[in-house]
């Protein structure tokens, strides 16, 4: 994965007002820190944070408003930003008001479309975890209700906002990443296609594609999700990396040899093993299945082939793509 990987990935800008829990979310999605932590996060003042990670399948850019962002500077090339970008979350703080929160979306939302009709515009209703259930369905149906009732005000009716209750107390982060990336990923039914025909073939129930870094899932078979399957997969990766990063003899915590069985107590087993430089596959499976084990390795091989296809199509068709506009 050189250089041109990066015209690959899923690029996302996190923005939102100060303090709405942006870089909380980095933190914790990107780079494994512990909620907690979080409180003892100092606020920076840099007009624009940016951390296209090298290790995820995901690159992404944070910006804080208000004041930082200021649309009608002529040095500062939004323009150029939106252009490139493939979402855009929009953080509002569910404990505190959110009028001038509500303000920015608007305002964020009206500019960057002007500049990329294309962009998926997500709005996270961030830190639910201090609501009721009854609360948190009400502050989503008010912020939804004012958000496109400004949209329709406007005339813009057509921009489509979605929205997602997070928290970073749970995994409710890590489910509305996942999903924002699925949509920025043009060959999820291939993908979906091809990890049904891996479980089919091999007795497995249950298979998820990893981005390793940021245990979000970048697609699944077709059966439903289950929230606590998912947050088992999450603390299989953690305990992988942790494990390799403690007891590993030097070198990357994460590479082509990883893998790891978790036999749980009630007849099921965990199998995770490496399918690129970022995506590992996370499947369960019962015991009676995972006794031909010589089976799935062999149809995890072909399925590893197939994925590795898809991906560089991909970066073939980028640099055609490049190659041609630039005639
Ligand atoms: P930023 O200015 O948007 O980057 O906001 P920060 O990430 O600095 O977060 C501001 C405060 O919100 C910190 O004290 C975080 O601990 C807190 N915070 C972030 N996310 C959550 C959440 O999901 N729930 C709760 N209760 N607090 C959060």
């Amino acid at each position: 994965c050189g250089k041109n990987s990066n015209h690959v990935k899923p690029r996302i800008l996190l923005m939102g007002l100060r303090r709405s829990g942006k870089s909380s979310i980095q933190k914790v999605v990107f780079h494994k820190m512990s909620p907690n932590e979080t409180l003892f996060l100092e606020s920076t003042n840099k007009i624009c944070r940016e951390d296209v990670s090298s290790s995820s399948f995901v690159s992404f850019q944070i910006w804080d408003f208000p004041g930082q962002i200021d649309f009608f500077d002529p040095t500062f090339d939004y323009e150029m930003i939106f252009r490139g970008t493939g979402a855009l979350i929009f953080v509002i703080d569910s404990q505190d008001d959110y009028v001038e929160a509500l303000s920015r979306l608007h305002l964020t939302v009206t500019r960057a479309y002007k500049v990329n009709p294309d962009i998926n515009f997500e709005v996270f209703i961030h830190k639910v975890d201090g609501l009721s259930d009854d609360h948190k369905i009400e502050k989503q149906r008010d912020i939804h209700k004012r958000a496109n009732d400004d949209l329709a005000d406007a005339g813009l009716e057509r921009i489509h906002l979605s929205f997602y209750l997070t928290s970073i107390y749970d995994h409710s982060i890590f489910e509305a990443f996942s999903k924002v990336v699925q949509k920025l990923i043009p060959q999820l039914p291939t993908l979906e296609n091809l990890l049904n025909i891996f479980i089919s073939n091999s007795g497995i129930e249950k298979a998820f594609l990893f981005d390793v870094v940021s245990k979000i899932y970048i697609a699944t078979d077709s059966s439903p999700v289950d929230m606590q399957t998912y947050e088992l997969c999450c603390d299989m990766i953690d305990v992988v990396i942790d494990i390799s990063c403690i007891y590993g003899e030097g070198g990357l915590p994460y590479d082509k040899e990883s893998m790891a069985i978790i036999h749980l107590n009630n007849t099921t087993v965990m199998y995770l093993k490496e399918v690129t430089k970022f995506l590992a596959v996370v499947c369960f499976l019962r015991k009676e299945s995972f006794e031909r084990k010589g089976l799935i390795d062999y149809n995890f091989h072909c399925f590893k082939n197939a994925i590795q296809e898809v991906f560089d199509v991909r970066v073939k068709v980028q640099q055609n793509r490049k190659l041609l506009s630039q005639r």
